[in-house]
């Protein structure tokens, strides 16, 4: 059987806490024989580690979701490196920059506000790069909204010494080539098996064998036939079946295309 990583889950969610042992038993059983829970705050992050020391196939990203910016301390360093030193964390993140859920957006605050967001995102966004330089780790980069640019420009400055994975990548092959020219890659989840996932499968169409990772960022975005309701690792599968039909190669090809691409990006995911 060809096997799959879901190298974006967030298995510290309490949506998973019912059935936690079947989740990782149909895991296995249906091929993702290695998980990332992602932290997005510092508690997630500790909770994803604990996971990560009962199951062996469990690993962990440490970091500071840019949606939580709000609630970050001033200086999320100490504790981000500290975290990193665990041996099963394989990255920092969840990192980047959200622009589409803005204070005024959501009726709670003036363009000021976002103004005052922005910037907290923008400086935990940095802090989490510096603690992945230092560390040697790669980041787990989450952009949504018009931030593409701005995200762009602030991994610049660490190009040769952090690479990113832009996750849940929806955006066109022009975007993905920029990603790539920056030495990161790009990963791609359940939305491909989506009727109105046209846009994605043709960036899947034109994104190299090498320089993509496979991801359910469960437990949102449960692929065709699970739409709608919880996702889970399991479900690689499905996004597998995809992406091997889209890109016209067999599901081993793109196994060992794809976890050959997580070893590279992931320093510290044993072989
Ligand atoms: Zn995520």
């Amino acid at each position: 059987m060809a096997v799959f990583f879901d190298t974006h889950a967030h298995l510290d969610y309490p949506e998973f806490a019912p059935d936690f042992a079947q989740i990782i038993e149909r895991a296995q059983a249906a091929g993702s024989s290695k998980l990332i829970s992602i932290g997005t705050d510092l508690e997630s992050s500790v909770r994803a580690i604990k996971l990560t020391e009962q199951h062996d196939c469990i690993y962990a990203a440490v970091g500071w979701h840019p949606s939580n910016a709000a609630e970050a301390p001033e200086d999320i360093r100490p504790a981000l490196r500290e975290l990193a030193q665990h041996p099963k964390v394989v990255a920092i993140g969840e990192t980047g920059l959200d622009y589409y859920r803005l204070p005024s957006s959501q009726g709670q605050g003036t363009t000021a506000d976002d103004g005052r967001y922005k910037q907290k995102q923008t400086v935990i966004f940095q802090q989490q790069l510096e603690v992945a330089a230092e560390t040697g780790l790669n980041c787990v980069i989450h952009q949504r909204g018009d931030c593409f640019a701005d995200t762009l420009r602030m991994m610049q400055p660490f190009v040769g010494r952090v690479r990113g994975v832009f996750h849940c990548f929806a955006s066109d092959a022009p975007a993905m080539r920029r990603v790539l020219a920056l030495g990161s890659l790009v990963s791609f989840t359940g939305i491909v098996t989506f009727k109105n996932g046209q846009n994605v499968r043709d960036t899947v169409a034109a994104t190299p064998l090498g320089n993509f990772m496979l991801e359910t960022d469960c437990p949102y975005l449960a692929p065709i036939p699970y739409r709608g309701k919880r996702g889970e690792p399991a479900y690689v599968k499905e996004i597998a079946d995809t992406v091997a039909q889209v890109k016209g190669c067999s599901l081993e090809e793109l196994s060992r295309a794809t976890c050959q691409a997580a070893h590279d990006f992931f320093p510290k995911l044993r072989a």
